[in-house]
């Protein structure tokens, strides 16, 4: 993408009212807008940072056999009184009425209308398991809006549901996921820790909340640091099997880690002091294991290999897209702007053209942007060197390809890892075999 003629409408002042650091990145760098309360327009560099990020959560739901569908915003009330929620759910459910006069809302979750779904068409235990996802916006209507896309009104969430034949189904089920979000938080480069948590208004039994550390929080964590040392990607477990998954879920678990909620003063004095990590944290997922809660209410029930029907267990996991987005920003940033991890950055790298308008400087640029690997940015516009320099750090590339004209004789550009800081000065080959 060439800047001269790109929309990524960059800004030098700091945005007066947002409070923290992520929010004001993402308004300078030019990821979103706020057209209302809590509901934002995603501009080009932001919409391709939710889409990478969705695309990993994607492929690591795939990779434990989740499938995936797409559900709508809307729902009828209807479903929400056969579980019993439309009254209980409270002020945070945006309620809409149509012109025939049905109840309708926005929906802020979605368990009641995938339980009648897989209702209608799930007859036998020979069908089971099933798990199910999405990657659809929600509306709750929070009371205190705030952080930006941390805690929007409208907000893109990733939520799968599970239905099992029995409650070592559900475990197993419950297990796999967990396994799951641990990868996909590894591989968006962030640190995401699982603290045993409440179930709150969805009930159940069982239940994790993920959390990355961070300064702006709004929850204080405790945790065994031995779990920063994990390595989830390669961690060897066979998801078919419930004896693997249970050997990783209790070593997993092993590890003390609480948010301030469930914090166990006793528990925590018997950590190693040089292992004690305690902060404050933000909740980027939230899983759940419920067993019969909406089956039975919603009736909900089919036939078992007995030839009795019953009632399947279910869980529900959510990951919120879009406020990890801001999350990865929290943990990922410095003076100068984002350091966006790799995988998730809206481009791969930059192209700096020190002197737009000189041949050699265009040529080698030119040459970059058709060779370099990857999704690339070239910021041909004619600013000042210290402007491109700003709104490269700003935005947090992975890389930077600087090109001037002292160079350019020599075939020669200099490369700059955001990360690091590290920059080194060498042949345009190199350069290209470096990020390759
Ligand atoms: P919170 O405690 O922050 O209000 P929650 O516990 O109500 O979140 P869940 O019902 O567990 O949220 O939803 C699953 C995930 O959706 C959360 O872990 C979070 O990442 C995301 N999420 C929830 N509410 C919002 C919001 N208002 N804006 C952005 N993301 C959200
Ligand atoms: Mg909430
Ligand atoms: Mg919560
Ligand atoms: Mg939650």
């Amino acid at each position: 993408m060439r800047l001269s003629r790109s929309f990524l409408p960059t800004l030098k002042e700091t945005p007066a009212d947002a409070q923290i650091v992520s929010h004001r990145l993402m308004l300078r760098a030019g990821l979103v807008r706020q057209t209302a309360s809590g509901i934002y327009a995603w501009l080009p560099a932001g919409l391709r940072v939710l889409r990478n990020i969705s695309q990993i959560v994607r492929e690591e739901q795939d990779s434990v056999g989740a499938q995936e569908v797409l559900m709508p915003t809307l729902q009828p009330a209807e479903l929400w009184k056969r579980s019993g929620r439309y009254d209980a759910y409270g002020p945070e459910m945006l309620r809409i009425r149509d012109r025939h006069e049905r109840d309708l809302l926005y929906g802020p979750t979605n368990e009641e209308m995938i339980t009648d779904l897989f209702g209608q068409a799930v007859k036998s235990y020979r069908e089971l398991p099933q798990t199910l996802y999405h990657i659809q916006w929600k509306f709750r209507d929070e009371v205190r809006p705030r952080f930006g896309v941390m805690r929007g009104r409208e907000f893109l969430m990733k939520d799968a549901y599970s239905f099992d034949v029995d409650h070592a189904g559900a475990v197993a089920s419950y297990q796999r996921m967990m396994l799951a979000y641990l990868r996909t938080f590894q591989r968006l480069g962030v640190k995401a820790i699982p603290m045993v948590a409440d179930t709150g208004p969805i009930g159940g039994e069982l239940s994790h909340e993920f959390i990355i550390l961070a300064p702006t929080g709004e929850s204080g964590v405790f945790y065994d640091g031995a779990l920063d040392e994990q390595d989830w990607l390669h961690e060897p477990v066979d998801t078919d099997d419930h004896a693997s998954l249970d050997t990783f879920f209790r070593r997993t678990t092993s590890f003390y880690a609480a948010t301030d909620e469930k914090h166990d003063q006793a528990a925590w004095s018997d950590i190693a002091p040089d292992r004690q990590r305690e902060g404050r944290g933000i909740e980027v997922g939230h899983i759940f294991h419920f067993g019969t809660k909406y089956t039975e209410a919603m009736g909900v029930s089919i036939n078992g290999a007995d030839g009795q029907s019953f009632f399947p267990e279910m869980g529900s996991y959510g990951i919120g897209v879009s406020r990890l987005v801001g999350a990865i920003i929290e943990a990922s940033h410095d003076d100068a702007g984002i350091i966006w991890p790799e995988g998730v950055a809206p481009f791969d790298a930059v192209i700096l053209n020190l002197k737009s308008g000189d041949l050699a400087c265009d040529a080698l640029c030119e040459r970059l942007y058709r060779e370099a690997p990857g999704r690339l940015l070239y910021d041909d516009r004619s600013d000042r060197a210290g402007a491109k320099f700003a709104d490269a750090d700003l935005m947090g590339h992975p890389w930077q390809f600087v090109v001037g004209p002292r160079g350019t004789a020599g075939g020669r550009v200099e490369l700059k890892r955001r990360a690091t800081g590290e920059r080194s000065e060498m042949s345009v080959d190199d350069a290209l075999a470096m990020i390759a």
